[in-house]
């Protein structure tokens, strides 16, 4: 059962009161349990075409080196780099099934968030063509943090605001250094998130409902994994959002040093 409201305290002439809703919420915990197991399953069974996939890859990139050209090592170097994310994703599926919570092992190292924003442009200038995406310069931003994670974070963002942002329409991506903080922000010209549902978005399973989300597809657990990812390492993160206008969906982690 869950209940949310406010208790007054009793008084010398009256007894405490409790007003608000009172929900039972066990079809709730089914439904995300029933949820957990798919997830669970498919993840599993995804596993092992990509363990294949990842081989023959692997072998092309061998064979791409000895023919030295340069677009077919270009290709078969970001297939693996794709194939790898997808792994990496599985695997945080994974942890998320399995346990309730994520496990996700942090490998942590010093690296520079200008070379990630780098490569998240790169990979967006190769794969989105929807909508223009501006990258703000960034400038040197040491942190020490999983390189891999926090790109899956930004990367996370990016794909939302495609999705959730008409056709066309412009994204800024920026990184600036604020208060010891690097501060990363992902914003869309989008529809937007009303105020009851902007603190509800990070929790497992949540997906906003609404008429025109109603083909859109989607677990409603990759903010979840962003959130937990960047509590992980110490950071916040966040969305600032006005309906029919557009989001600003924000992280922060420590600046190194
Ligand atoms: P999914 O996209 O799979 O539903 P997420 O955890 O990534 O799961 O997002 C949860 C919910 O937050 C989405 O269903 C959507 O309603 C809302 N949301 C996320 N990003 C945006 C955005 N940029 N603009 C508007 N709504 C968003």
């Amino acid at each position: 059962v869950r209940a949310t409201g406010k208790l007054f305290p009793a008084t010398d002439d009256q007894p405490a009161i409790f007003s608000g809703t009172v929900a039972d919420i066990t079809e709730q915990k089914q439904d995300d349990q029933r949820k957990m197991d798919f997830i669970g399953i498919v993840s599993h069974e995804l596993r092992s075409p990509l363990t294949s996939l990842n081989g023959y890859v692997q072998m092309l990139n061998l064979k791409a080196r000895k023919t030295e050209d340069p677009m077919v090592l270009d290709i078969t170097a970001k297939a693996k780099r794709q194939v790898d994310k997808m792994s990496s994703m599985i695997t945080g599926f994974l942890d998320v099934a399995r346990a309730g919570e994520s496990q996700i092992q942090l490998r942590r190292k010093a690296f520079d968030m200008a070379d990630l924003v780098k490569a998240a442009e790169e990979e967006s200038l190769a794969t989105v063509t929807t909508h223009p995406i501006i990258f703000h310069p960034v400038e040197f931003t040491p942190v020490v943090a999983d390189p891999d994670k926090i790109e899956q974070v930004l990367v996370n963002f990016i794909n939302n605001a495609v999705k959730y942002s008409p056709q066309g329409t412009t994204i800024n991506v920026a990184c600036i250094t604020r208060d010891g903080w690097a501060h990363v922000s992902v914003s869309d010209e989008g529809m937007g998130i009303a105020p009851k549902d902007i603190p509800l978005v990070f929790e497992r399973f949540y997906r906003v409902e609404r008429e025109e989300l109603k083909t859109v597809k989607g677990f409603g657990i990759g903010l979840y994994l962003c959130k937990d990812i960047i509590e992980r390492h110490g950071g916040e993160i966040g969305v600032e959002s006005v309906l029919h206008k557009g989001s600003v969906f924000w992280f922060q982690i420590p600046v190194a040093g």
